[in-house]
């Protein structure tokens, strides 16, 4: 099993046994973010080639441990509830950004930060169209929420590797291709 298609969401818990080397990452977003290095280097290729495009992006959020996760998700339920918290916020262990595998993107422009919701409609079609060329695949596309278990999230993006491009020629979550290569090979595995 290709350790870069690891399964992690609200059914399938991050098992910290596949050894990514996580690195400290240069983002002009914020201080402190880290991102597993082969996801990086993608990034910053994906980075220049944007940027050619007019679109100056950043890491917004990368790598989360799990304690780090426990404090953001304490940190909501305390300011808004524990109900607000569970839908809002992924419950610690079952987050992708345990992995190092998921990054957050962002946009500058005019010396801002565009995130999550106030991004513009076109940088989002740019990023599901031309984010599989660098072995990136938007994890959690309109419409598929009931399969991915999370709400669209056009900015959150997964390093899955040349296996990116079939994904996204396909139209297919990570849940659905997966099925697919266990359906195909015949036998099932724990994922
Ligand atoms: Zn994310």
């Amino acid at each position: 099993m290709n350790k870069y298609l690891v399964l992690v969401n609200p059914w399938n818990k991050w098992n910290d046994n596949l050894d990514f080397k996580i690195i400290d990452v240069n983002s002009r977003y914020a201080l402190n973010r880290m991102a597993e290095e082969k996801t990086y280097l993608a990034f910053k290729s994906f980075q220049a080639y944007a940027l050619k495009y007019g679109y100056d992006i950043e890491i917004e959020s990368g790598y989360r441990s799990v304690d780090y996760q426990v404090k953001v998700f304490d940190n909501c339920a305390q300011k808004k509830g524990l109900e607000y918290a569970k839908k809002y916020v992924a419950t610690p262990g079952y987050s992708e950004h345990h992995t190092g595998l998921a990054l957050d993107i962002c946009l500058k422009k005019d010396d801002k930060f565009f995130i999550e919701h106030n991004l513009p409609e076109d940088f989002k079609v740019f990023l599901k169209d031309n984010a599989f060329k660098f072995g990136f695949i938007v994890r959690y596309p309109i419409g598929k929420e009931d399969i991915t278990g999370y709400n669209a999230e056009p900015w959150h993006l997964r390093y899955v590797g040349s296996l990116a491009e079939d994904i996204y020629k396909n139209n297919l979550t990570l849940e659905e291709y997966l099925e697919k290569q266990i359906v195909k090979s015949g036998y099932c595995y724990q994922l």
